[in-house]
């Protein structure tokens, strides 16, 4: 099964809940399950919607303490009682944004663990590392400084310069990478890979080697090309 999950960032209110009724009323896709990750405002009424049905639902980011004197921040302890299943760290736009750092998404990894919920733990390389030859040096060490010691865990292996810009490794670019994620990893950790996966591409690059699944921005806020994508995990 290909895990395909849908990062709606920071768009998204009441009245979007007709994509995620869209993705309800659709049959369930062949090899593939589906996650959607709303906006935290949006997350209890989606799980609410989605409970018993073939759509999960999901957080974006949290913080990796459980409660406390924390203004504005979430805890994976709150998205858990809200009905996710799964949290997003180490978005890119969370490192870039934020300033966080390996360590910081190791510790909210570990949050996500800890509240009974799957981290999706975000790497990836820019453009400038990508061309200088870096980029395994640099997954490796974002491995190294970033993936806790948990037993559930999904990594999304996500090209900076390929995020909202309508570019896209190629397929050996994707299939070199996986492999390295999936040596370092070991069996039974799911890697997905994201960066403008949309209906067009997306068989091709879940048809690569060790790519289980894609974490989808853009493409995820329409239910009808999030569905398109996820038929590509039938192909
Ligand atoms: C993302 O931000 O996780 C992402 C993959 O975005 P997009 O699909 O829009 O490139």
């Amino acid at each position: 099964m290909k895990l395909i999950a849908g990062n709606w960032k920071m768009n998204g209110l009441k009245a979007s809940v007709a994509e995620l009724d869209a993705l309800l009323a659709a049959p369930a896709p062949e090899g593939a399950e589906l996650l959607v990750c709303p906006p935290a405002t949006l997350v209890a009424s989606f799980a609410r919607r989605a409970s018993g049905s073939h759509v999960k639902v999901g957080g974006q980011d949290c913080h990796w303490l459980e409660s406390g004197a924390h203004t504005g921040d979430v805890s994976a302890e709150m998205l858990a009682d809200a009905g996710a299943t799964h949290i997003i760290v180490g978005h890119s736009e969370r490192r870039a944004d934020h300033g966080e750092t390996d360590a910081v998404v190791r510790m909210k990894a570990q949050g996500v663990a800890r509240a009974g919920l799957v981290p999706i733990l975000c790497v990836g390389e820019t453009l400038a590392e990508r061309d200088s030859g870096a980029t395994l040096e640099v997954i490796a060490r974002q491995l190294e400084g970033s993936v806790p010691d948990v037993r559930a865990l999904v990594i999304a292996y996500e090209p900076v310069w390929a995020i909202g810009t309508g570019r896209t490794p190629t397929t050996s670019q994707v299939a070199e990478v996986h492999a390295a994620i999936a040596a370092r990893m070991g069996a039974g950790v799911r890697i997905l890979y994201g960066g403008s996966v949309k209906p067009g591409n997306a068989a091709e690059l879940l048809a690569v080697p060790h790519v289980d699944g894609a974490l989808v921005g853009g493409a995820s806020l329409k239910a009808a090309d999030f569905l398109a994508i996820a038929a590509g995990a039938a192909a």
